[in-house]
């Protein structure tokens, strides 16, 4: 006979099963998944860690990053790129751990750290300039490593034989810091009317820019920086949308080697959350200063709207975020469709020499035309190509890949007053007047 009782039977037993396994879970995130102690740190929803264990697996992580990609040898001297905030203070205190329970198989390498003021990009920030990097340099400073100091308009300097970064050792009080108000206001004229999106990337390009130069001078073999896997997400997606397609892999692999001293990332196998917990168990200090980002809506720039989409990948699928960041290594552009030339901001190779036609840049350069100007009449025997260029955008291809030539394709006054770019801003001149008067020229075989 059907009986009801049974049914209740089941579902009682059924209920007392669900209610222990949920009791096992409970219990076993509750204790440590490699010693059984009690846990403190949840990461990735079921992996609970002691504070013993949790610092092993973030040293572990950190010597296997950088053990694994073997480009770091004994002996090599590395700047460790620090603005005091979360991620380049967990850098530098990794850093500290692993040289000082190194055992002599294990990697060794001598650190510096440099530290870039930018208040240039963020005018809240220039009203307490020094006391706030006095501080900050103060606490880099108590590591015990020699601390060198530069400003982010000193970029404007660097190829005039002149001195752009110091070392902070002398400096005893917050007027120490060298300020340079010329090479201030030529960067901030350059900057002038670009768009939040493509302000960011500009610093960003010229703040590597600047730590390799100076990396590059003091006789530096590497520099770190602290992106984690989340930045690296967020650099692949902002690659993506402003038109970087084919710096993707160089920008989210371990090694950069674009620039005169190459780019490392220890910190890539990190998420956020990893960091941020690691901090607050190690009671490390850092101070985060407000940015172009700061206080901005979510959908006030790419950059930002990427970070918010990030952020809550992390939050519900934080394995997600690994597969994004692995996917950037493998989007190799073919050899042969890059040009030779180096873009003058980047370093990367030009990826805008080429006329493909059925490529996305010569479409993204048609549709532009289009929208510019009235629909041309094509014979049919015309190259479109042709049609599609426009005349000051094929000049600044000459010395910037296609990105980079975004935040100067209207605004030819910042290009020409880019300290950078002053040189190059003369030979494009010199090649359109050569142009124009080609026809009056005696050319060698002619003249012979
Ligand atoms: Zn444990
Ligand atoms: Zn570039």
């Amino acid at each position: 006979m059907c009986s009801v009782e049974e049914d209740i039977e089941d579902i009682s037993k059924y209920s007392s099963n669900l209610r222990s396994k949920t009791l096992k879970e409970y219990r076993n995130l509750h204790k440590c998944k490699k010693c059984d102690l009690k846990s403190l740190v949840l990461l990735q929803k079921k992996d609970p860690f002691c504070k013993t264990c949790f610092f092993e697996y973030c040293s572990h992580k950190f010597r296997s990053t950088i053990g694994k990609s073997k480009k770091i040898k004994h002996g090599d001297k590395v700047l460790l790129a620090c603005s005091g905030g979360r991620k380049s203070v967990a850098l530098l205190h990794m850093t500290k751990e692993t040289l000082a329970f190194a055992t002599a198989k294990q990697i060794s390498f001598i650190p510096e750290i440099l530290f870039i003021d930018e208040s240039i990009s963020s005018p809240c920030l220039e009203e307490n300039r020094n006391h706030n990097f006095y501080s900050i340099v103060k606490e880099l400073k108590s590591y015990g490593y020699p601390v060198l100091y530069s400003s982010l308009e000193m970029v404007c300097k660097m190829n005039d034989n002149q001195e752009f970064f110091w070392n902070c050792e002398n400096f005893d009080s917050a007027e120490d810091f060298p300020v340079c108000c010329d090479s201030q206001n030529c960067l901030k004229e350059s900057m002038a009317g670009m768009s939040l999106s493509v302000k960011l990337d500009y610093i960003k390009h010229l703040r590597l820019l600047l730590m390799t130069e100076i990396a590059s001078q003091a006789g530096f073999n590497h520099v770190f920086v602290g992106d984690t896997s989340c930045s690296l997400a967020e650099n692949l997606l902002n690659d993506m949308n402003l038109g970087r397609g084919s710096q993707i892999s160089a920008d989210t692999n371990f090694y950069d080697t674009r620039y005169k001293v190459t780019v490392c990332r220890p910190l890539r196998e990190f998420l956020n959350k990893e960091i941020g917990f690691y901090l607050h168990l190690n009671n490390c200090s850092y101070t985060v200063l407000p940015d172009l980002l700061t206080k901005t809506d979510a959908k006030s720039s790419i950059q930002r709207l990427t970070e918010n989409f990030i952020t809550n990948l992390q939050k519900d699928f934080p394995a997600t975020v690994f597969t994004i960041f692995r996917t950037g290594g493998k989007l190799l552009k073919q050899d042969g469709v890059l040009g030779t030339e180096t873009c003058l901001l980047c370093r990367s190779k030009l990826d805008n020499i080429e006329l493909d036609a059925c490529s996305a840049l010569e479409a993204l350069k048609l549709s532009e035309h289009l929208s510019k100007n009235s629909i041309p009449v094509i014979e049919e025997s015309e190259n479109i190509l042709l049609k599609s260029s426009d005349g000051e955008n094929l000049d600044l291809s000459r010395f910037l890949c296609h990105g980079c030539s975004i935040p100067f394709r209207n605004n030819k006054k910042g290009f020409q007053l880019h300290p950078l770019l002053k040189t190059a801003y003369v030979r494009m001149k010199r090649i359109e007047m050569k142009e124009e008067i080609k026809d009056f020229l005696i050319n060698d075989n002619e003249a012979s």
